[in-house]
């Protein structure tokens, strides 16, 4: 019945679990709800869950911080509902390492594409251990880390590691945020770019110094041109 294995939403609001349970229990997957943070994480530490949806207004504990306390021990993936656009500036800022985000209302159909492709994706890394050289910076696709010239090492999270090293493999050229997507995320391309974006300003945050480039009106490049 479940084939595709069970869902965590944390979200107070009724109507969209009845919404959501109607769409994912269609595709094959069990959805549990939880409607406060707290009965969600202890939901999560029963096990047997593969994704967690994460309202980030919630009553009690805030999505931010259930995010947080979930990353603390685990890193299965998530995906924020947030309620407004200027709302995932504020989150990424944090660094809470979701992800993807989606802002309401969203499409059911959309969200479970979403899940379908952060859930593939987590499930397939690179085997062979590679690594790639930019500007002094050494790309560890094996220890999914980043050298830094001064000698410091970076862990980015998964999500912006697999951006990262997607980037690094196509160094030099100009890649659109919808090829971008669809490497990296594995979506058809639903008009949504901004989740690339938000990642982008992950990567440049923890590694100012690497040269990723804007290319306007169109998407983003590693290295030189
Ligand atoms: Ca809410």
């Amino acid at each position: 019945m479940a084939a595709n294995g069970t869902v965590l939403l944390i979200e107070d609001e009724q109507e969209i679990a009845d919404l959501l349970r109607l769409y994912f229990e269609r595709d094959g997957f069990r959805l549990v709800h939880s409607p406060t943070g707290e009965e969600g994480l202890d939901r999560l530490e029963r096990g047997d869950i593969r994704a967690a949806l994460l309202d980030i207004g919630l009553p009690g504990i805030d999505g931010i911080e259930v995010c947080r306390r979930i990353r603390g021990d685990s890193d299965i993936p998530i995906i924020m509902l947030t309620a407004r656009d200027t709302e995932i500036d504020k989150i990424v800022g944090l660094e809470i390492g979701a992800d993807d985000y989606v802002t309401k209302p969203f499409s059911p159909r959309e969200l479970v594409a979403r899940v379908k492709a952060v859930l593939r994706r987590s499930e397939e890394r690179p085997i062979a251990v590679q690594t790639a050289e930019i500007a002094g910076f050494v790309i560890d696709s094996g220890r999914r880390q980043v050298a830094c010239p001064g000698g410091e090492t970076i862990r980015p999270t998964a999500r912006e590691f697999d951006l990262l090293w997607y980037l690094s493999r196509h160094t030099g050229l100009a890649l659109s945020r919808g090829q971008i997507l669809e490497a990296v995320w594995g979506y058809d391309y639903f008009g949504e770019t901004r989740t690339v974006d938000v990642h982008i300003r992950q990567l440049r945050k923890k590694l100012p110094d690497l040269p990723i480039e804007t290319v306007w009106g169109f998407g983003y490049r590693l290295g030189e041109n």
